[in-house]
């Protein structure tokens, strides 16, 4: 291989492909570099779930901005993402996760979300098979634009598009090393050639913080493994996700009927091991039950394990660096890249393209922890 790119995108999970997808329509010339197959890594095993209520401001914004994006992405990329809007039904079980809730509802409202804080006995009125009682909840918070879409089908239907509008796309090919020549990056070293380019993405999810140690920069990011499961098919029960910070669990009926979930194990320590563990099927299948006792017959048919990777304040790493010119992040994204990906890109690829930044941009820097304490996001399970 001997290649050239005005843009190499190092993974390719969701983040790679829709910025693939948007470099390529601004017409700039990308490569992809994928070390498996497309949507092998986080992508592939996550809930996908879509939420708009998050505690920090920038979060709440990319993920407000994707929903319109999400709702419009299936007749602009031409294929059924499956994204549909059930809502997300987070428990409130303390005073203090009460205090918690109406500083987020505020915020999230002033960003212009439909959001509300639903008594104890409206719960049910949205998932009907909750035991209130037994989930020890004394309220919620509700957003019925709140949804889910199909994670393959979309990084997928990304890539399809991309590679449409010209992109390459790799698969079974590893980066190894990065190029650099005085102050700035020149290519990207696979195990299959090299590629010469101005411009490289560092998208490779829990891998990125390797990625970047190879150009002496380092990222502050942590794998946790992330167990999560499903069940068999079941008539249709409920729309929306049901989460608790508190319980650190999370599940919703998917389209085709299984319930899907995960809650992390309570001796969860960080680290790449990958093996599910038994101590998942037990914790998850209690705390299930104990929301909706009315599951306790259904059967568990499949479980895996995905990375998370964790940053310190739990939010995303995102833009240039100070070090090599042209090396890009988009990475960190501490168990939320899914639903935030169509408005980190399409930031990305305006600051990529046009040379265009954002208040976000700035804020999401690896900048942010030289020295300074930064907004830590406090809406996350697990
Ligand atoms: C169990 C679980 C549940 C989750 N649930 C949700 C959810 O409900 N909603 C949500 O928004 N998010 C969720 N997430 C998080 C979400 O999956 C991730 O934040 C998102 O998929 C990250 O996408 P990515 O493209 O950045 O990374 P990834 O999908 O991890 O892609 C990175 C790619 O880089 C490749 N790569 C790595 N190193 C190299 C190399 N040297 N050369 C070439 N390629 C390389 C990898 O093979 C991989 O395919 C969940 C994650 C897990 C694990």
């Amino acid at each position: 291989m001997n290649r050239k790119a005005d843009v190499v995108i190092i993974g390719g999970g969701i983040t790679g492909c829709c910025l693939a997808y948007l470099l390529s329509k601004k017409g700039l010339d990308v490569t992809v570099v994928e070390k498996r197959y497309l949507a092998s890594g986080a992508t592939g095993a996550c809930g996908a779930g879509i939420r708009q209520q998050w505690s920090t401001r920038e979060n709440a914004l990319l993920a407000i901005q994707s929903v319109k994006i999400f709702e419009r992405l299936s007749s602009e990329l031409g294929q059924d993402i499956e994204f549909r809007q059930g809502g997300y039904l987070i428990a409130i079980h303390t005073d203090n996760e009460m205090e918690q809730a109406e500083r987020n509802v505020a915020m999230q409202r002033s960003l212009g979300l439909k959001v509300d804080i639903l008594e104890p006995e409206r719960l049910t009125d949205v998932v009907p098979i909750l035991d209130v009682k037994g989930m020890k909840a004394i309220g919620a918070t509700f957003c019925p634009t709140d949804g889910h879409a199909n994670p393959f089908k979309t990084t997928f239907a990304y890539a399809d598009a991309a590679r449409k509008l010209g992109a390459t796309i790799l698969t079974h090919t590893s980066v190894v090393n990065l190029k650099t020549t005085q102050k700035a990056v020149s290519g990207v070293v696979t195990n299959q050639g090299t590629i010469r380019t101005p411009v490289v993405v560092n998208a490779a999810g829990v891998d990125a913080k390797a990625i970047a140690e190879m150009v002496h920069i380092h990222l502050p990011i942590t794998p946790f493994r992330k167990e999560i499961m499903a069940t068999e098919r079941l008539e249709p029960l409920f729309d929306a996700m049901v989460i608790s910070f508190t319980d650190g669990i999370y599940f919703s009926q998917q389209k085709e009927g299984q319930i899907v979930g995960g809650i992390p194990i309570p001796e969860e320590h960080s680290g790449f091991l990958s093996t599910p563990t038994f101590e998942f099927l037990s914790h998850m299948s209690r705390t299930l039950t104990r929301y909706a006792p009315v599951l306790r017959h259904v059967n568990m048919l499949r479980h895996w394990t995905g990375f998370y990777d964790v940053t310190p304040d739990a939010r995303p790493l995102l833009g240039p660096v100070k070090g090599p010119q042209g090396f890009i992040q988009c990475s960190g994204f501490s168990g939320h890249g899914f639903m935030i990906s169509p408005m980190v890109c399409q930031l990305l690829a305006g600051f990529i393209a046009d040379n265009k930044t954002s208040e976000v941009l700035e804020t999401l820097n690896l900048s942010r922890f030289k020295g300074k304490t930064t907004d830590r996001e406090l809406s996350v399970v697990g």
